[in-house]
């Protein structure tokens, strides 16, 4: 609602403004100096650079005074830059340019010679030069710089440079100009305006359509795309909040499939537990045998439910790949042994046996190796609850070249074929296996299955009823 708004309204503070009004005004900036100095100080301007120039020719005449290319030098000076150059001594012309072909004599500017040559021996300076204007009316206001220095100054000898130049109106030049800056305003704030317009879009869009997906995310709708249009910056910043809003799905589905599953699952034993303590409270409270027993029950139960809440949650972690594989170089042999080890106690007080068999030299995998314990715990807990009278259970590891199998055999009931596809599914117990005290959860075979399926490994089982089982897995050398 806020976007539409401030979308119809006109916002001061939106990327869209800002952008254009800094646009246009680094535009027109830059075109008032433009106008500024055209307009304005042209004639200033162009009345400096003529005396710089006149000094500077001044100069170069002065140095060359007296050597060889001196009157060439003039001859070159004076044409290039537009003077009129006359050199004299008190009575003799040592250059003038009326004996030069193309120019006009010096005596049309005899007015300014001799007001210039009055300031020079007036102060009794070196240089001297003035602006004058044209007498004559017919000429517009054009301009002479009249400039007058001592070549030689001794009391016998002086020898004086003139140098005039005219100086043309700029008028008419800055009507030009005014003509074509104003074109290139035009066109300038023009571009500013359709540029800043265009980069702001740019901008501004992406990250209009980042916040209307930021606003369906927290209305609830995880897993919403973000795209972050041109910009490095806010494609990093789309990145981000894909990630998030990938993560904030897969944490719904868990707890989605959390809130099923205990609804579904925990209420049994809950059930019984309840009933047990009330069975305690009004029967057998001051019975201590039944009593004992009733606990045993709540106690089993209680046991039960710890079970079960572990296998829900780690099974509900692995489909939604919340928890990432910490994959790194093991030994398969090794992590067999170290489970049926950890089994020695069912060996010592059970009587049953477990025979490993693995290669020689050791069978590396590159996998999660919790992960994979986990695995071949939850076969060798199978096996241990439905294996057959003679309590032997197998754990074989065998190197197939590019792969690695584990196999977990025993001899018990087996399982009918119609049914092999299934046990993978959770929750799904056996119609003829059960045991009246085997502790089961129907999650350990599809822990199995997820953790294989995320190493990208294979698994599957070997039945037949009233023979035995066999359970395998395979997995990729390292
Ligand atoms: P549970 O907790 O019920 O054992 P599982 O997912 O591990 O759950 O197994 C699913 C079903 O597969 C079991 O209920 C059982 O019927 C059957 N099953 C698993 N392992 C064996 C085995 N070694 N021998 C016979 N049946 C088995």
């Amino acid at each position: 609602m806020k976007i539409k708004l401030s979308k119809i309204h006109f916002d001061k503070n939106s990327i869209n403004f800002k952008l254009w009004a800094y646009f246009v005004l680094f535009a027109a900036l830059l075109l008032s100096l433009l106008w500024l100095l055209q307009i304005f100080f042209l004639n200033t301007y162009y009345q400096e650079m003529k005396i710089t120039e006149t000094n500077r020719v001044a100069n170069v005449i002065a140095e060359k005074y007296g050597k060889e290319d001196f009157v060439d030098t003039i001859r070159s000076l004076s044409v290039s830059n537009d003077m009129y150059i006359q050199i004299e001594t008190d009575d003799a012309i040592l250059f003038s340019p009326g004996n030069e072909s193309g120019r006009m004599p010096i005596y049309m500017y005899l007015p300014e010679m001799s007001t210039v040559r009055k300031m020079l021996f007036q102060d009794n300076r070196e240089s001297a030069s003035v602006i004058i204007p044209e007498k004559n009316p017919g000429h517009g206001d054009k301009k002479t710089l009249a400039y007058a220095s001592f070549l030689k100054k001794s009391p016998d000898e002086k020898v004086i440079l003139y140098i005039f130049s005219p100086l043309f109106p700029v008028d008419s030049t800055v009507g030009i100009l005014r003509n074509q800056l104003m074109y290139v305003t035009i066109i300038s704030l023009g571009i500013a305006f359709s540029l800043s317009l265009y980069l702001s879009n740019r901008i501004s869009k992406p990250i209009r359509s980042i916040t209307k997906s930021a606003e369906r995310l927290a209305a609830g709708e995880y897993g919403v795309p973000f795209s972050g249009g041109h910009y490095t910056e806010i494609i990093q910043l789309a990145d981000t909040l894909n990630m998030t809003s990938v993560e904030l799905k897969k944490t719904d589905a868990l707890r989605k499939d959390l809130i099923a599953n205990v609804s579904h699952d925990l209420r049994t034993p809950l059930t019984m537990v309840k009933s047990y303590a009330e069975m305690i409270r009004d029967i057998s409270g001051d019975n201590p045998e039944k009593r004992n027993a009733h606990l045993e029950v709540i106690i089993e139960e209680a046991d039960r439910l710890n079970l079960l809440v572990t296998d829900m949650l780690d099974l509900s972690r692995l489909q939604t790949h919340v928890t990432p594989l910490e994959k790194r170089e093991f030994d398969l042999s090794e992590a067999a042994r170290s489970i049926v080890n950890a089994l020695g106690i069912y060996e010592s007080r059970e009587g049953y046996r477990f025979i490993l068999e693995s290669p020689e030299e050791k069978v590396l995998v590159k996998a999660d190796e919790n992960q994979i314990k986990r695995v071949i715990s939850n076969l060798l807990n199978n096996a241990v609850k439905y294996c057959g009278e003679d309590k032997e259970v197998h754990v074989k590891i065998l190197d197939e070249g590019g792969a690695v199998r584990c196999e977990v055999s025993d001899h018990g009931m087996g399982i009918a074929p119609d049914e092999l596809d299934q046990i993978w599914e959770r929750y799904y117990k056996a119609s003829t296996n059960h045991v009246r005290e085997v502790k089961s959860t129907g999650l350990g075979l599809s822990i199995v299955k997820e953790i294989i399926l995320l190493h990208g490994g294979r698994y599957g089982v070997e039945s037949e009823k009233g023979v035995g089982s066999t359970f395998y897995f395979e997995l990729d050398k390292a």
